[in-house]
Formats: C-alpha cells, sequence, structure tokens
C-alpha cells in the first residue's frame, strides 16, 4: 500500500506504478533542448495526434504550459477572459500580469463552465480606454467546479464566437481525459476548436511530473522560445515523457472508476448529517458544504480517522479520488464518512 493514510486531497499525490518505473527506466533519451530526445519527441507528437493538433511541447508543469499559452496569445496590454474560479487566474501566482502584463476580465459561470452569452458582452470594443481582448481561456474539467464538464456541444459555440470577434481561445485542460471520459466526446474534435490546450499528465493520469502544450506548428515554435526564457528546457526529459506514454497508454480508461468513486464518496456524505450539500459529481471532485461550524474543523475529524482532505473556503472540502486509491480504501473512507461523529 502506497500510503500511511487515505489521501484524498489531490490527484496530485500519485507514485508511479511499477510498469510506468519500468517505461521510464528504459525510455530512449537524448539531449531535447538539441532536439534529440525521441521518447519526448514521441510524447509530443501522440498528444498532438491525439488532439488533431499541429505540434505538441513537454513542459515540466500545467502552470507553465498555460502560462507559455497566455503569453503566445497576448500582447502587452491586452485582456483575458476567464472564469473567476480558473487555475490560470487564481492559482498561478498572478502570473498573467508578471509574464504577459495583459489584465484578466472574470467572468461569473455556473460551476466555472462559461456561455457565449456570459462571454460576448465582455469582450472589448476597439476603444482607446479599453484593453483589447485577445483570449478566452476555458478549464476542462473545472477543478472548482467540482469536476463539472464542459461538451465539445458547448465548446462549439465559443469557438465560433471567438472565431469573429478575432480572439483565441486555449484550454486549460488539466483534466481534460477526465472529461473525456465522462462526456464520451471524442479528443481528436477538440483541435478544431481550440488554438491551444494544456494538458497534464501529473493529475488523474499518474504520471511523476510534467504537462504537454499542444497548437500549431508556428504556435508552439514560439512557446519553445518562450519555454526556454521561462527556463523550462530540460535535457534527458525522455525518463519522464515515457512515464507520460505510459499513462495514456493504460491510465486513461481506468478513470471511470475514479468517477465510480467519487460518486460513492458523495453520496456517503449526502447522507450524513454533518453535510449540507454536495455539488453533482462529473468526474473525480468531490466538493461539499459543511452543515454548520467551519469545514477545517470537518477536515481536522476526518484527519484524526486517517482520512486526508482539503478545505476549498470556510465552509467547504474537496475531495478527490485517484489512481492509488484502491476499492478497498474507498470502502474505508465510506465508513469514515459515515461514522464520524
Ligand atoms: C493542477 C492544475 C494545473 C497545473 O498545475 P501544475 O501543478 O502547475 O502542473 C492547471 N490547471 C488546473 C485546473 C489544475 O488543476
Amino acid at each position: 500500500m502506497n500510503s500511511r493514510f487515505l489521501d484524498f486531497r489531490s490527484d496530485t499525490v500519485t507514485k508511479p506504478t511499477a510498469g510506468m518505473l519500468d517505461a521510464m527506466m528504459t525510455a530512449k533519451v537524448g539531449d531535447d533542448v538539441f532536439g534529440e530526445d525521441e521518447t519526448v519527441h514521441a510524447l509530443e507528437t501522440k498528444l498532438a495526434s491525439t488532439f488533431n493538433m499541429e505540434a505538441g511541447l513537454f513542459c515540466p508543469s500545467g502552470t507553465m504550459t498555460n502560462q507559455i499559452a497566455i503569453k503566445c496569445f497576448t500582447q502587452p496590454m491586452d485582456e483575458v477572459i476567464c472564469d473567476q474560479t480558473a487555475h490560470v487566474y487564481r492559482y498561478e501566482i498572478g502570473g498573467i500580469a508578471y509574464h504577459s502584463a495583459a489584465s484578466v476580465r472574470l467572468l461569473h459561470g455556473e460551476r466555472g463552465i462559461l456561455t457565449t452569452e456570459l462571454i460576448e458582452p465582455e469582450i472589448n470594443e476597439d476603444n482607446i480606454h479599453y484593453p483589447n481582448s485577445s483570449l478566452v481561456v476555458l478549464e476542462n474539467t473545472v477543478n472548482k467546479g467540482g469536476g463539472s464538464c464542459y461538451t465539445l456541444a458547448q465548446i462549439a459555440p465559443i469557438h465560433h464566437l471567438c472565431n469573429i470577434k478575432g480572439l483565441k481561445l486555449h484550454l486549460d485542460g488539466a483534466r481534460i481525459f477526465n472529461a473525456l471520459v465522462a462526456t464520451g466526446d471524442d479528443a481528436s474534435e477538440y483541435g478544431k476548436y481550440f488554438d491551444g490546450i494544456s494538458v497534464c499528465l501529473s493529475k488523474g493520469l499518474g504520471a511523476p511530473v510534467g504537462s504537454v502544450l499542444l497548437g500549431s506548428k508556428q504556435m508552439i515554435h514560439k512557446a519553445r522560445k518562450i519555454r526556454k526564457a521561462f527556463g523550462g528546457g530540460m535535457r534527458q526529459a525522455g525518463f519522464l515523457a515515457a512515464a507520460g506514454i505510459y499513462a495514456l497508454d493504460n491510465h486513461v480508461e481506468r478513470l471511470k472508476d475514479d468517477h465510480a468513486h467519487a460518486k460513492a464518496i458523495a453520496a456517503a456524505l449526502a447522507s450524513t448529517a454533518y453535510v449540507k450539500s454536495v455539488m453533482p459529481v462529473e468526474t473525480n471532485i468531490v466538493i461539499f458544504e459543511v452543515e454548520k461550524g467551519s469545514a477545517e474543523k470537518i477536515v481536522n475529524q476526518l484527519k484524526e480517522k486517517g482520512l486526508h482532505c482539503n478545505t476549498t473556503s470556510a465552509s467547504t472540502v474537496r475531495l478527490v479520488t485517484h489512481l492509488d486509491l484502491t476499492p478497498a480504501m474507498i470502502d474505508q473512507a465510506i465508513e469514515i464518512i459515515l461514522h464520524l461523529s
């Protein structure tokens, strides 16, 4: 067993499996800054073709892939449109201002999901007073929305609006495979809608490190230079890319198990007196509101019983299911949830 406690804090806590470690140890590598690492190249090409994009770029983190994309798609004094819960705004340490010198227009989507009705009025006209609206960022799944998903049918009109208005569209796809498994949408359709896509390998897919940015050849050429400027050019990164390839080949279909586990956890929580409401569960994230008192108190009580999770506000708690939580561990967690006094 991987850990001493039941770790529901995040899907980033997974450790490489034996099969993944084996793939890493036997990877063919070279200097990727010289463009000589065939495993990195294979990963970039594999994901680009999955999403029907021209090219890919392997980066150390999803923060870096998102921030590089934003820098590619904006000029200083431009404005980025996103939901107020967006990771690119809340959890990337003000990177949009720091790296791209752009401002941000925050929208209030239902569980973080944006629509053309929300976006269109917030696109600035050409006016001496207004920043130039140049980019819309969507997140799929939405972390703060409790793992809520966009379907392609919801994305298509947003793409159409951006196209007409001359804005780029970027996807923060930290958990895009969770969304694909939940919606049944086809990954290869994504290429026609987005100018940039960031895919995390270190979330539900269970790789130790890495994200891939996808885009046109021209965009990725520019992104590669920005990655170098950010200090993200890596040498024998094929050892890490091999973990990503292994994850894509072995850990995508099983995400449905994480989703079933999250639904079971949510049902248990909903039946208790200390939970006021549970957000609808679509993927591997469960967010609930406490009945009374602070969320922190509940988190501490759960922790004492061996179940670790985190608050997302003074009154809400998040649990995330993942590869390292087995069915037996989910059963244990449900016991703890049902008998917390
Ligand atoms: C985790 C995450 C990222 C990227 O995070 P890194 O830790 O930098 O890899 C981006 N967007 C969302 C929604 C995330 O959950």
